[in-house]
């Protein structure tokens, strides 16, 4: 194809807004970690996107709000959600209706706005709200100055291929940069550790998402083309473990099918998975935990 363009467009916004939602609603395919608890995105991850000739890379920020001083991983979080968006040429402002305009989002849509004056707005979760909602949504954002305004449903991917077909137009760099088959620039042993956290998270409602991380340790594409992989699931409590494991190993035992069966489908192949878990007290304060970013950057405030 002669005309193949690319270019590269962020998802900001609040963390559960829906972001990763729409990420995956865009790509077709689940990609990047959802989740009704917040802050399970911890890095941007890149999706890439391609619709006719165009190449379009989506970056899934982890939700913009306001750290608190003392926790690195929240730091890392916002840090990280920042940074995608010098790596973007169009930006998106998720907004979650059932939220609406509050104090943090306007000042985050204010301070964004200031440093890139093009920004689109996008109010996620239509479904849920009753249309007035929505056009209070829309007058604050236009006083605010944005003009480009896109109410979607990301569940129900209602307003889904609108918008797809206006970030497209915003790629407008020429060729492509990656695989037509490529579906991310991540890492897989990043997205299989994305994948099982995000099963823990689901199963386990009643445990924080900050006790715990997994790394992947062993990461083998066999001879015959199947993937064998290794995690090590690390909290911060012996009573945390117990519970990961439930009773005769069965609650590891559905977490790892589960993530198993998910990552195969990324993969596009058999995957052999096995999980471990440590308890290692300290784990969110040890900087080697944040490999894929730059901890000499973080903000100092
Ligand atoms: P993120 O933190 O911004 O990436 O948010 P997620 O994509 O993880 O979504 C947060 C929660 O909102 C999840 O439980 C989603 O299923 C839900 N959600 C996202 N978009 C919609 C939507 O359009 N409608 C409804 N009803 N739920 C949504
Ligand atoms: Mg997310």
């Amino acid at each position: 194809m002669p005309n193949k363009k690319h270019g590269h467009i962020a998802i900001v916004g609040a963390p559960n807004a829906g972001k990763s939602t729409l990420t995956n609603a865009l790509l077709g395919q689940k990609l990047t970690i959802v989740s009704p608890k917040v802050q399970t995105t911890r890095n941007s991850i890149k999706a890439i996107v391609i619709e006719g000739e165009t190449q379009m890379i989506v970056i899934d920020t982890p939700g913009i709000f306001i750290p608190r001083e003392e926790r690195i991983l929240e730091r890392i979080i916002v840090k990280s959600a920042w940074q995608a968006l010098r790596d973007a040429d169009h930006i998106c402002l998720m907004i979650d209706a059932t939220v609406g305009m509050t104090e943090e989002n306007i000042r985050i849509a204010k301070d964004l706005k200031k440093e890139n004056p093009q920004i689109t707005a996008i109010i996620n979760k239509l479904d849920l709200v009753k249309k007035g909602t929505v056009l209070e949504i829309m007058a604050k954002l236009v006083e605010l100055g944005f003009e480009d305004i896109f109410p979607i449903s990301a569940e129900t991917k209602d307003g889904v291929e609108k918008i797809k077909k206006f970030l497209c137009e915003k790629c407008v760099h020429p060729s492509w940069i990656y695989d037509e088959e490529q579906i991310t620039d991540a890492p897989m042993r990043f997205i299989a550790s994305e994948i099982t956290r995000e099963k823990l998270f689901v199963k386990l409602n009643r445990e924080l998402p900050y006790s715990l991380t997994v790394k992947t340790d062993k990461y083998e594409v066999l001879n015959n083309g199947q993937v064998k992989i290794h995690q090590t699931i690390f909290v911060t409590r012996e009573s945390q473990k117990s519970i990961i494991l439930g009773k005769n190993g069965v609650m590891i035992k559905e977490i790892g099918e589960e993530a198993r069966r998910d990552f195969s489908e990324i993969a596009g192949t058999k995957v052999h998975l096995f999980l471990f878990v440590k308890v290692k007290p300290n784990w969110m304060n040890s900087v080697e935990n944040y490999e894929m970013i730059d901890v000499e950057k973080l903000p100092k405030q």
